[in-house]
């Protein structure tokens, strides 16, 4: 038998892609699934992103490119940023990548290694900690509950750093909780780092997806020199309806993306040439559609949130962006529901796929237990329908 190296065998598929594709395979069976398990927009690409995509093919774009990307969406993206918070860097300072996730991978793999830790605070996307381990560094989790917000302070991030400490990653707004840290909380967040010797991978990917008064803030513009600490990372997948693009993009001191830059071209060559012609459309172009989607957003995060709360055993914390309800359910834990025991999220989650055909995703995955995911990133109609059932198994 081959063999499995040690680096894969200690890999765990991501509990939110695999949710989806239980999904997919039982509607593929001829089941109704009411699915609130991928964070993906179910709006279409608006068609001028579309029209770029095309127009790019037509005009021969269709071979490798520069492996960090080409100068043309390097330079869209550093305008965006000088748009959109005042941020100025050079064009050179950006590593476009097949995605969020991808740069986030650059991004470790060039930075850490093993005997290296970084630290993730909890709850923190799935992916995360499986993209650390497979540098070799290992990651020191630092929890933070519902009462204080599901944010960490400075004194907890002063508390974890050792030695050993290489990064913290930031996820502000966030995926699972939809918190969104102030500008002051990252600020004195900033303080710590400056302190310390660590460095900072900050996923800015739910930015544009904020609501009612909060404000989503770019982390290495907030001190002078935080800069030449932080990774920036984002991506057009959440705010442009893009995800089967596979966009993303780094934003690091230049000694980092050249790192990057050299990882990525061993292992990837460029991110596709299309997409990026279509990525220089989705941010220059345009941004009504952004408005119209994050609007709709937030009027189904208002129904999910109103909805959730009036279940019994049910508590639904209101998130302020990203597209994620992640509500508690630990009133239930010890319980049977539908004739099945329910003793964690993970078996939260069975029961109300198994018996009601809605699909969540675990908490556990998260690194909270107690708490399970809803992407409301989906339709009225489902959202309701899919709320009914879950009313039904837990009354
Ligand atoms: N970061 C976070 C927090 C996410 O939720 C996602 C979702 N996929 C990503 C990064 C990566 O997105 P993508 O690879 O589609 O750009
Ligand atoms: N980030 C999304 C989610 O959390 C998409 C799936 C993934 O990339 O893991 O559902």
């Amino acid at each position: 038998m081959l063999p499995i190296s040690k680096m894969a065998a200690a890999v765990q598929p991501s509990a939110t892609l695999a949710a989806g594709a239980k999904a997919r395979l039982l509607k593929s069976e001829g089941k109704t699934i009411f699915d609130f398990s991928l964070g993906e927009p179910d709006f279409n690409t608006p068609k001028h992103i579309c029209d770029a995509g095309y127009k790019a093919m037509l005009d021969g774009h269709t071979h490798y490119t520069a492996a960090s990307g080409i100068a043309e969406l390097r330079g869209a993206i550093a305008r965006w940023y000088k748009r959109t918070y005042g941020y100025e860097f050079s064009p050179e300072q950006v590593i476009v990548s097949n995605g969020a996730k991808h740069s986030l991978h650059n991004a470790l793999a060039s930075t850490v290694g093993p005997g290296d830790e970084v630290i993730i605070p909890t709850p923190y996307w799935v992916s995360y900690s499986d993209l650390v381990q497979m540098t070799g560094a290992s990651y020191a989790l630092v929890s933070t509950t519902e009462k204080n917000g599901f944010k960490m302070t400075p004194a907890q991030l002063k508390a974890a750093i050792t030695p050993r400490s290489k990064l913290v990653m930031l996820n502000s707004p966030s995926n699972p909780t939809g918190i969104v840290y102030t500008r002051a909380e990252l600020e004195a967040l900033a303080d710590v780092v400056l302190e310390s010797n660590i460095g900072v991978i900050s996923d800015e990917i739910y930015e544009q997806l904020v609501f009612g008064n909060a404000k989503a803030t770019c982390f290495a513009m907030l001190r002078p020199k935080l800069a030449e600490r932080t990774i920036t990372i984002s991506g057009v997948s959440k705010s442009y309806a893009m995800t089967g693009w596979r966009m993303g993009w780094a934003i690091a001191p230049l000694h980092v993306t050249k790192a990057m830059g050299n990882v990525q071209s061993q292992e990837t060559s460029n991110p596709c040439s299309i997409s990026q012609y279509a990525t220089i459309a989705a941010l220059d172009g345009d941004q009504t559609c952004v408005e119209t989607m994050r609007v709709e957003f937030e009027k189904r995060r208002d129904l999910v949130c109103r909805r959730l709360n009036k279940l019994p055993g049910i508590r639904c914390p209101i998130p302020d962006g990203a597209f994620y309800a992640f509500f508690n359910v630990e009133a239930h834990f010890g319980k049977t529901l539908k004739g099945k025991p329910i003793k964690d999220s993970l078996t939260f989650c069975s029961a109300a796929l198994e018996t009601v055909h809605v699909n969540l995703v675990q908490g556990s995955a998260f690194g909270a237990e107690g708490y399970v995911r809803l992407s409301f990133a989906t339709s009225v109609d489902q959202i309701n329908k899919g709320i009914d059932r879950l009313a039904e198994l837990v009354s």
